[in-house]
């Protein structure tokens, strides 16, 4: 043991040398800068040295990496012959969990540079005329007066001769709002309306070319047009062509904006735009958001970068609407927070009423408009609620009818600054019977010509697409072509959440709604982009080898774009929302589990090609894979196990892959059938690996470790896996024990605790069980209650500072009043209450020599904190994992709350969708479910000098109801509906596994609420944490066959520039893979007030340049083609570029050829 620390210092010392003189260096370097602070675009020639530099730099630190992990492997090396030739490790002995400096990867000052600060340093510059969503919130009094016939609003009054000069310009748009999936599911729903309805359009639009219709769901679209014959088709075609069928948005689905991630926001845009590409010939240019339950600045920015210039939305919180509407700002340029200049503006149409069917749709009453839904007819399946029914428009009629639509067309128009009016015109799975075609059309024509025939009335009326009408209202609002801007409409930037419909009713409810398949969507996004980038690897490999017909890519392809659309679907805002019924729920959770089955099966198909040494011995075998993943969910509804491993003096090959862009050193564990392992690396070093028991969750209240040499074991190990690498690793059953066991502490015993200890683990149930917990790893230590077994203190050793980080569980009930919480609403009867088990909860302490936890066993959930012993990145924070059951409960929901000694006031902020912050404030004025908001991958609150972060690997509701406090909704359990239309509770509750980092941050600067980025090691831990190593086992009937490890990039890519997708195009023809991938790159926005030392961060900032020709290390990039983000439009910038650049924020798609 001696020996061993000897040989580490030594290691150490060699390692400190290099780094000094790294540092010396990089000194060198910013004095260099500092002394020419001029030197800029007027100095080209300072640039190029500076360039240079940097060049040399890069190349420098990826020699010292490799230099330090040679010394790493050799003091691996060194430390196991010495433990080899003193045999096995002294068990029992209390020093035996005391070398987590083995796994300490190199302390490193990572050198950002000062113009990649610039960004998050910079104040928000809001334009004059410019609408901060904050600011709104701040301003309004939510007191929700009754407004009369426009409950929500106002009485609106006009002048008759108001467009004596200009006439009204009214655009009914025709449109049918089709769900895939809510009360349905999405096979049903197409053979029972959907198809119908695109049926019905074919001929109706062409009975009268005046006659418009929007579609938008190519979900529904595509699988309608594989069943139509190509005269159909060409039909169709013409009618696109014709402008009387218009698609908006042409995403796959029309997704929620809360719950999902952008890249799977991104994957189902680029899916429906391609698939619209390939069949159509048609790109869209409006977006079209009618029912998403509250609206996304990041949807915003996707559509800009799609290339598309117009959007509408229409669930905005009704005081919200109301304030637009006074203000006349219902039509703005949505900015994003960060927005300099108008790059990033769209304009935006927000709908002004309660809903978007007819009624809500004309004019400000909703008993008039709904007089001209004509389907509501009488002698009609559904009428009018008001008790006013719709009349056939005759000649007798029309004009007392048309002169009252006209009335609420004029009203309407007075909310908006322009004379053109925008009236959609449709319902949910509207127009699915030729009658109602006919009804709608033939009634509004007779309108409109009334209309349109008395110049007195100063109106022109007509059906228009969406698109139609954003064409009319630019040159209205003179906005500049060139420049984008008007002097008429405002610039709005933040966000439109949480959403409310009237009264107190918050549709924060769905922010946690079935979080079972909230977590299985992150797991299916995140094994998608690593088959996906997997997959393009090995394809222009193959190719590069002239193996193109060995590997079986149509088979891979067909499977990949399958999973791109199941998870496409799930994206829909009544699937990720969890607010389907239950056998829709079941149909997606279907959907998703053999997609996930399926990209596992794509992954290790290509690993296969990838991880060859020989590739002369690659035979593809669909029969008898060479990998397999090492973990089974049996269901869809079932959390996943891990495979046993059987190990025999053979040994058996584990590839371990890293899916993210960066080098790195995480904890892979195994379950393996025997203690006794011996772990190398492909070259034959080898590795400290810790084995601990398994735990089944059926041993609540009765814990044995009986019967344990027959048990399978986990096996730890810190893989060492290189950016977007392979890495392979030996397993052999020893003789004796090679792997350190973890010791065991029980608290708090219970009557029924029962542990009988057994080799090799050591078990201690101390007497004296009233003094606190403590667990740690080279950087952080946690104290946790005896009682509880909950979280109390955390401390960075570094500095010594400790904070009080209380963590804890909290039920919600739901109200007493008629209107309770359902799957959308979240209508709480009060504050928490605190969590208090029935039953003294079971507390297992583990310390072992990679990772130490304390696990809670409580009645509704089972809560580990563990800490790794990496001086990397993954052990900076603490890891918490949630397995939570509430199957037994009544109208209850169950909280995760944070308290902390921060003062953090009531300010806390959220991500939206994972790719930006929106600063958020606790409003008393609201009531308390106003105050809860989406999660999708962080939320944090900080006082100056600190920030607490918590992450998460699941889309679920967060608030910070009081000062230092964060609290998330782990599940939900509702007996009844909440009257938005599904008709059920939320009763089919599953075991739900929840996991999340917390992360402490030194930050230096004070705190500017107006906008906030993460830190790069807050991006880099939420990467882990979504995107986690993945094992594949080696078949033993493939054990001849030798492996070498994959690097296939040059060197890991920058620290702020994160792969999104590297996605193979599809062919022009055929369903199979084409040579060209859509390389995705997001440059993230990161504060620089945070230390970067000793972080374990592995990279460092180019101002977001990529040297493209130089990416990879096998493969060579034989041309780039900056495209839009979804491949619709080809960007200037010419082909093979040797070098891009991104700026901070931006999403970037390059099309790119790879040989
Ligand atoms: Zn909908």
């Amino acid at each position: 043991m001696k020996l061993s620390r000897q040989f580490t210092l030594f290691g150490s010392a060699i390692f400190c040398v290099v780094v000094f003189s790294l540092y010396l260096m990089l000194d060198h370097l910013q004095l260099d800068r500092t002394k020419n602070p001029s030197s800029g675009s007027s100095f080209p020639g300072q640039l190029t040295i500076l360039q240079e530099k940097i060049d040399h730099l890069e190349r420098l630190l990826a020699e010292n990496n490799e230099i330090i992990s040679n010394i790493r492997d050799s003091v691996l090396d060194l430390s196991e012959s010495v433990k080899d030739s003193k045999g096995s490790p002294e068990v029992g002995n209390q020093s035996r969990v005391g070398y987590p400096e083995l796994l300490a990867s190199p302390p490193l000052v990572i050198p950002i540079q000062q113009e990649d600060c610039h960004f998050a340093a910079k104040p928000y510059n809001k334009p004059a005329d410019g609408v901060q969503m904050l600011d709104v919130y701040d301003l309004l009094s939510f007191d929700n007066p009754d407004g009369g016939v426009w409950k929500q609003g106002f009485d609106i009054s006009y002048n008759e001769n108001e467009w004596d000069t200009e006439p009204l310009q009214v655009f009914v748009v025709p449109h049918s709002h089709n769900d895939p999936g809510w009360l349905k599911t999405f096979d049903d729903y197409y053979r029972d309306q959907t198809q119908h309805i695109l049926n019905n359009m074919v001929v109706k639009l062409h009975e009268d070319e005046r006659r418009r219709m929007l579609w938008s769901e190519i979900s529904y679209f595509s699988k309608w047009w594989d069943s139509i014959d190509s005269q159909k088709r060409d039909a169709v075609k013409s009618l696109i062509e014709r402008g009387q069928l218009e698609i908006a948005t042409g995403g796959w689905v029309m997704p929620d904006e809360a719950n999902t991630h952008y890249f799977a926001m991104i994957d189902q845009l680029l899916e429906g735009h391609q698939w619209l590409e390939r069949n159509v010939g048609v790109k869209p240019k409006t977006g079209w958001a009618v029912d998403p339950f509250g609206h996304s600045p990041t949807m915003t920015y996707l559509l800009k970068q799609a290339g598309m210039s117009n959007m509408l939305i229409q669930r905005v919180h009704y005081s919200v609407k109301k304030h637009f509407a006074i203000q006349k700002t219902l039509e703005f340029f949505w900015r994003q927070t960060w927005g300099k200049d108008t790059t990033t503006d769209i304009l935006c149409h927000m709908m002004p009423f309660y809903s978007y069917d007819v009624p809500h749709t004309c004019g400000p009453d909703p008993k008039i408009c709904c007089q001209f839904d004509f389907k509501r007819l009488p002698g009609g399946r559904i009428s009018c609620p008001w008790r006013v029914p719709p009349q056939t428009i005759n000649d007798g009629n029309v004009k007392e009818r048309a002169l009252m639509l006209l009335d609420q067309y004029r009203k309407k128009s007075k909310l908006f600054r322009t004379h053109v009016v925008l009236a959609p015109l449709g319902d949910d799975f509207r127009y699915n019977e030729a009658s109602e075609w006919d009804q709608q059309f033939q009634n509004y024509q007779k309108l409109f010509d009334y209309m349109n025939s008395h110049p007195e009335l100063h109106v022109k009326a007509q059906f228009g697409t969406i698109s139609d009408y954003f064409s009319a209202l630019r040159p209205a609002a003179a906005v500049d072509p060139v420049s984008n801007t008007s002097p008429l409409l405002p610039v709005v930037s933040g966000d439109f959440f949480t959403y409310a419909d009237r009264d107190d009713h918050y549709w924060s409810g769905y922010f946690t709604s079935r979080p079972f398949y909230k977590r299985l969507d992150r797991v299916l996004e995140s094994h998608l982009r690593a088959a996906e980038i997997l997959f393009s690897l090995a394809l222009a490999s193959v190719q590069k080898a002239n193996k193109w017909n060995d590997f079986p890519s149509l088979e891979n392809y067909k499977l990949l774009t399958e999973a791109r659309r199941n998870l496409g679907l799930f994206q829909h805002h009544d699937a990720i929302t969890g607010t389907g019924k239950d056998w829709v729920v079941v149909d997606y959770g279907t959907r998703l589990f053999h997609s996930i089955l399926n990209v596992k099966r794509v992954m290790a198909n290509s690993a296969h090609w990838l991880v060859l040494k020989d590739k002369g011995a690659y035979i593809h075998s669909s029969s008898m894979p060479l990998l397999q993943m090492d973990d089974v969910q049996p269901a869809q509804d079932a959390l996943p196990r891990k495979m046993v491993l059987k190990l025999s003096t053979r040994p058996r090959s584990l590839v371990i892959y890293n899916p993210t862009e960066q080098d790195r050193w995480s904890v892979v564990t195994v379950y393996v059938n025997t203690p006794r392992v011996r772990l190398q690396t492909a070259s034959g070093h080898a590795v400290t690996a810790q084995v601990s028991a398994v735990w089944e969750e059926t041993t609540r209240f009765l814990i044995l470790l009986q019967n344990l040499p027959t048990c399978p074991r986990q096996l730890s190990f810190v893989a060492q896996v290189p950016a977007l690498g392979l890495t392979v690793y030996r397993l052999t059953e020893a003789v004796e024990l090679r792997t350190v066991p973890v010791d065991y502490t029980f608290l708090k015993q219970h009557e029924e605790l029962s542990v009988d200890s057994a080799e090799p683990f050591r078990v201690d149930i101390p007497q004296d069980d009233s003094l606190p917990i403590s667990i740690e790893n080279p950087l952080i230590k946690i104290w946790c209650s005896a009682t509880t077994g909950l979280m109390e203190v955390i401390k960075y050793k570094e500095g010594g500072v400790e904070h009080k980080v209380e963590v804890g569980f909290v039920w919600y009930g739901t109200t007493s009043n008629r209107d309770k919480s359902g799957a959308y609403l979240f209508l709480p009867d009060g504050e928490a209450k605190a969590y208090t088990p029935n039953h003294a909860p079971v507390i297992r302490v583990t310390k072992g020599v990679v990772f130490s936890e304390v696990t809670t066993t409580y009645q509704h959930v089972t809560h580990t904190l563990r800490l790794y012993n990496v001086q990397g990145i993954e052990g900076q924070s603490v890891e918490i994992s949630n397995t939570v059951d509430i199957r037994g409960e009544f109208n209850r929901e169950i909280a995760m709350r944070i308290t902390s000694d921060l003062n953090s006031s009531d300010r806390f902020f959220t991500d939206l969708n994972g790719f930006q912050i929106q600063p958020r404030r606790t409003m008393a004025k609201l009531p308390l479910q106003a105050n809860f908001y989406p999660m999708t991958t962080m939320a944090y609150i900080q006082e100056s000098g600190v920030r607490l972060t918590l992450l998460t690997a699941q889309s679920l509701g967060v608030s910070s109801l009081k000062s230092g406090q964060l609290e998330v909704i782990m599940d939900r359990r509702l007996m009844q509906d909440d009257n938005r239309g599904l008709g059920q509770g939320v009763q089919d509750n599953k075991i739900t596994a929840n996991l999340f980092r917390l992360l402490l941050e030194k930050r230096s600067e004070t705190f500017k609420p107006e906008w906030s980025y993460p830190s790069l090691l807050s991006h880099i831990t939420s990467m882990y944490l979504n995107h986690p190593v993945i094992p594949m086992v080696v078949s033993p009937n493939y054990d001849s066959l030798t492996f070498a490890p994959l690097s296939p990039l040059r060197a890991a890519l920058p620290c702020d520039v994160h792969l999104v997708n590297l996605r193979t195009i599809q062919a022009k023809e055929g369903a199979g893979p084409s040579h060209e991938v859509a390389l995705i790159l997001h440059r993230r926005g990161f504060d620089c007030e945070f230390s970067n030392r000793n972080m374990g961060l592995l990279c460092s900032t180019t101002q977001g340049k990529l040297p493209m020709g130089k990416l990879f290390s096998e493969l060579s990039v034989q041309s780039v083609t900056p495209a839009s983000l979804s491949l619709m439009h080809t960007l200037d910038g010419g082909r093979s570029q040797e070098e891009i650049q991104l700026k901070p924020m931006e999403i970037r798609t390059y099309r790119v050829q790879l040989r």
